[in-house]
Formats: structure tokens, sequence, C-alpha cells
């Protein structure tokens, strides 16, 4: 089912589909090939980039009022048209109807909100005060100014939340932008191209380069900055690429989210969000629950509430809303990497309490898996599986957990349940993540007003927060001197006697208090 006419958002985008040579995109949940979108070429991109850098400046122009307008109208566009940007994002995705609705359609509402609301207080100038003894009586001013012109490159997991959740800071920090979607789910982003058309947005300020990573290469030598994510491997040659133009870079990549149930957890709500967490959207999210570390004496129990709730949950081709709690995979080498995993599981000692297998037919289906007597020698416990996996794994005591939590390369996330919810924090601060929930998971990635972003090979910098907008930007320090001599004391010529007074001033001052 083609829920995007490509052709009206191609023309809405400025692409003359004529020429370069076509990508199919498949539904995945059904094998159908759904429609055809450009592989632009890197000359493509060049002119994309000249029309992007044409339309900046009157961007800018508008100003927070402006612009808030225009991004408004789309927030009322994109509710206006749920039901067929949800339609869109599932037929390219394969994910339930409420996947999308509720991660995609309300994350992208509360974002618009937040940013349209917060944009113009986090690029405000900001004045100084001049503490440094040096500068006293000067003027110090903090201001922000658009970098121009932003590639944002998304993965193929959340088309709406992942990709054009970062074009709206982007834009209202007065930027133009060029998406790059990934080339699995690109319809998504070209409808938005479409509804930005109608929103009366200036041409040129959001364009679409469809391709595959060779669109995305090219995309990085034309911008001012880039904001990738998408997996380790790629956000690697994305920053190596952008070296060479000194282009800076924001990277949110891969994660093996821990979370960690301690004995005194409340275990119903651990098992439920556990399942929840680790099979929303078929397990490819980005901050999930990717492994689990339970404590010895609530760990048969757990298992068990965990198995019976997996058990209970029906997957296949999301037709509407409640048809479904488990959609199809979107990626077909994703579901290689999931059939991998848990094959060098289970060839290493661990058992399937449920699932365990592909489902058979053209869709792209991973059965719903439980696996324990897990350990880390297994790939499902230290590498990024992206799958509807839940591996659980039996450890002595909290300091185990801890310990296992932190044996990865990654730290994006990570989750603890603990009935005492200040012991709760106290783990949660020795793990090793750019995000940690207590008694909760995932759920703070929709907290727009919280930075996120990675530690170790998890990324580069943060989304969300004052942060979010102001890696857009080039800061700019104003130094304004108001009260001063013609000649100050400490500029040429050097004069003896006033070379030993400074020296002898700066020891009273700097000098103070002990060695020991
Ligand atoms: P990839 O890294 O494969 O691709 C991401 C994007 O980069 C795609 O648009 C891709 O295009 C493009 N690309 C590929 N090669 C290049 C290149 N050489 N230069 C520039 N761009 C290129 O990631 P996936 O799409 O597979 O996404 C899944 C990954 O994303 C997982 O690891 C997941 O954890 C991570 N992720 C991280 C999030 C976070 O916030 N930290 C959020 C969501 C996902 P194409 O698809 O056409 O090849």
């Amino acid at each position: 089912m083609a829920s995007v006419d490509t052709t009206t958002a191609q023309r809405a985008n400025g692409q003359d589909q004529a020429h370069p040579p076509q990508i199919p995109v498949v539904n995945p949940a059904t094998g159908a090939v759904i429609a055809h979108v450009p592989d632009l070429p890197a000359a493509r991109v060049a002119e994309l980039a000249v029309r992007g850098r044409a339309a900046q400046p009157g961007w800018q122009a508008l100003g927070f009022d402006g612009r808030n307008r225009v991004m408004r109208r789309m927030q009322k566009w994109i509710m206006d048209n749920a039901d067929r940007v949800v339609a869109t994002i599932v037929s390219e995705t394969g994910k339930t109807y409420e996947d999308a609705y509720v991660v995609e359609i309300n994350y992208t509402g509360g974002a618009l909100d937040f940013w349209c609301k917060n944009a113009e207080s986090f690029l405000a100038e900001e004045q100084i005060h001049a503490s440094t003894l040096a500068v006293k009586g000067k003027k110090m001013v903090v201001r922000y100014e658009p970098l121009g012109l932003i590639g944002v490159i998304g993965p193929w997991n959340y088309p709406l939340t992942n990709s054009f959740g970062d074009c709206i800071p982007a834009m209202l920090a007065g930027n133009s932008v060029i998406l790059k979607p990934s080339e699995v789910t690109p319809l998504t982003s070209l409808l938005l191209a479409e509804g930005f058309a109608e929103c009366g947005l200036p041409e040129g300020v959001f364009q679409v380069a469809t391709g595959r990573g060779a669109t995305g290469s090219a995309l990085v030598d034309e911008v001012d900055m880039i904001m990738f994510t998408g997996s380790t491997a790629t956000g690697k040659k994305v920053m190596a690429r952008a070296a060479e133009t000194l282009t800076p870079v924001a990277l949110e990549l891969g994660g093996k989210d821990p979370m960690i149930v301690l004995a005194d957890a409340d275990l119903e709500r651990a098992a439920n969000l556990a399942v929840f967490y680790s099979m929303l959207n078929s397990g490819q999210t980005c901050i999930s629950v990717e492994r689990v570390y339970v404590e010895e004496p609530v760990y048969d129990e757990f298992v068990a509430k965990v198995v019976e709730k997996v058990g209970a949950l029906r997957q296949g081709e999301s037709t509407g809303p409640a048809t479904a709690e488990v959609g199809s995979m979107t990626f077909p080498r994703q579901l290689e990497i999931v059939e991998e995993h848990v094959r060098d599981a289970l060839a290493k000692g661990a058992r399937a309490l449920t699932g365990g297998q592909r489902v058979a037919g053209d869709g792209l289906f991973f059965e719903p898996t439980v696996l324990v007597d897990v350990d880390h020698r297994m790939k499902a416990m230290t590498e990024e599986t992206f799958g509807p996996t839940l591996p659980i794994m039996k450890v002595a005591d909290a300091e185990e957990a801890v310990t296992l939590a932190n044996d990865s390369p990654y730290g994006l996330g990570a989750a603890v349940f603990s009935g005492d919810r200040a012991r709760g924090e106290q783990i949660a601060r020795r793990l090793q993540a750019g995000a940690v929930c207590v008694n909760d998971a995932l759920l703070n990635y929709v907290a727009v007003e919280l930075p996120m972003g990675g530690w170790k090979a998890s990324g580069l910098g943060t989304r969300h927060g004052a942060g979010g907008i102001r890696k857009f930007t080039k800061q700019q320090s104003l130094f304004i001197s108001r009260l001063h001599l013609k000649r100050d004391p400490y500029g040429f010529p050097y004069r003896t006697g006033t070379s030993k007074a400074l020296f002898k001033g700066m020891r009273l001052i700097y000098g103070r208090g002990r060695r020991r």
C-alpha cells in the first residue's frame, strides 16, 4: 500500500524524478514494493545544497516569530494528517499503528510544541558577568547565529522521530535543512516535504535527499553541520568524512541498553516494562531493553512473568489500531543479525523459553523471543541485536549487575528497578550510560527538555534540552570595552615599575591559600 503520492511529494521537494535511478521501497510486513524514490547522485545533492543555502538567509530573517508560525502550522498539519502519516510509516517500516502513533506522531507533536515554545529563550543573548579582575567593567555577551545549512541523516527505525525530530530545532534556529532518510524508509520524509509546502515554508528550507549511503556521504561534503543518527559503524565513517572539511558532527549511535532488576523491585512493573520496551517496534529502538540482569532471589518469578506476557503478544501485519502488539522488522539485514545472535546464544548453551526463530512467509517477522542461561560470551548479551529478543541473566547481587551492565562498548541508555528509590538512584549514577531511568525505561526520550546522548561508542553530543538546539548554531562572544584608559597598564612599552607592581599584585591576589 503506497500511502504517499511520491510524485507530488518529489515535486514539492523540487526533485526531477525523471533522471536518477530509482530505489524500490518495500513494505516489510508483506514484501510488496509500494513505491520508488530517486537515488540521488552527489551532483544532485550539491544542487540541493545550493538551493538550501540560497533559502537560508530569508528564513533566518523571519525571526523566531515568523519561523514559529510556519512550524506551528506544520504541527497542525501533522496532527490533521496523522492517519495518513501513520499509514505511510506503517507501510514502509512494518511497525504497528500504536508504535507509529505513540512514538512517532506523539513525539513529533510534543517536540514541535516544545521547540516552538523554547527555541527563542534557548538562543537568547546572554550577558556574562565579568569575574576575572583583568576584565572588570567590560561588557561580555554570548550570542548564537545559525550555522547555515544542516544535513540530517536518519535511520530506518523511526522515520519521523529520529529524522524529522532533529530537523525541528535545526530549522527553528534559522537553518535550512537537507534530510537524508534511510533508503529503506524515505516515504515519510517526502510526505513531510509535501506538508511543509502546504504550510507555506519557503522553498529550499527543508529538502529531502533520497538515496543510499553514497547520497549521505555526499551530503556530508555539502553542509555546515551533520546530525547523524544510525549505527556506530556508519557514524565513524561520517565523522571521518566530516573531518576532511572540519564539518562539525553530532552522532546518535547504537546501544546495548541493560536493565537491572533488584530483589526488592516491583516485579510486575519491571516485567511489564521489560517486555514492552524490548518488543516495542519489534525491538528496533535505539534506547530500549536489550539485556536484563536479575538478582537471584527473584529471578525465577521475574522470568515466569516475562514469559507469560511475551507469550500473549500478537504478532503480525498491523492493519489498524490494536491489531498486533509486535509488527514486522524493517530491514532485511537486521533480521539476519537477530537470527545470528539467537543462533549464537543457543549454540553456547542459552535456552529460548518463547520464540527463537524467524516466522515463515514474505514478511520480515521474528518471533518474540525470551532467552535464559545467557552470559557475556554470547553476542545477544554484548552486541546490539535490535530485534524482538529479551535475554535475561541471573546475577548474585547488585554489584555483579553493575559490573556486567558496564561491560559494554556502548553507553546509550539503562534502567534500574528497585523498591528503594534512593538505592535505585545510587546504582543509576554508577551506570555508564548517557541516560538512566529508575523504575522506568525509555520514556526519558519523550522528555524533550532532558538532554539525551550516548557515552562511549553510543554517540557524540546530545539531542534535546538547550544543547539540542545550540548545537545547530555558531556561538559568538562579544567583548566590549566601556571604561578604559588611552593605554592599558599591561601594554607596550614595558616599564620596570609597572611590571613589578603587576607581578606583585598578581601574587597577592592569586597566591593566597596554603600548599598543604
Ligand atoms: P545505518 O548506520 O546503517 O544508517 C543510518 C543512515 O546513514 C541511513 O540513512 C544510511 O543510508 C546512511 N548512510 C549509510 N552509509 C553512509 C555513509 N557512508 N555516509 C553517510 N550516510 C550513510 O543505521 P540504520 O539505518 O541501520 O539504523 C539503525 C541504527 O541506528 C542502530 O544501530 C540504532 O541503535 C541506531 N539508532 C540510534 C539512535 C540514537 O538516538 N542513538 C536512534 C535510532 C537509531 P541507507 O539506509 O540508505 O544506507
